[in-house]
């Protein structure tokens, strides 16, 4: 797979960085759902619908801004 050409600020690096989109861990989600009685819903399904990008170096999240 080829690499992103763009680039997006990180916040923690502090430069320019390559980025990736985290795959949602859908057992994980499900597993979460139930220890706290669905509550985590919501998240999951926030989780499924945005797509957060993440830092290649860091692994933290970057925001849009
Ligand atoms: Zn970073």
């Amino acid at each position: 797979m080829k690499e992103n050409k763009t680039t997006y600020y990180c916040s923690t690096c502090q430069k320019q960085v390559t980025w990736h989109y985290e795959p949602v861990n859908h057992l994980k989600q499900a597993l979460l759902s139930v220890i706290t009685v669905g509550l985590w819903l919501p998240m999951w399904l926030g989780l499924t619908l945005v797509k957060v990008k993440y830092c290649d170096k860091c692994q933290s999240p970057l925001s849009d801004d």
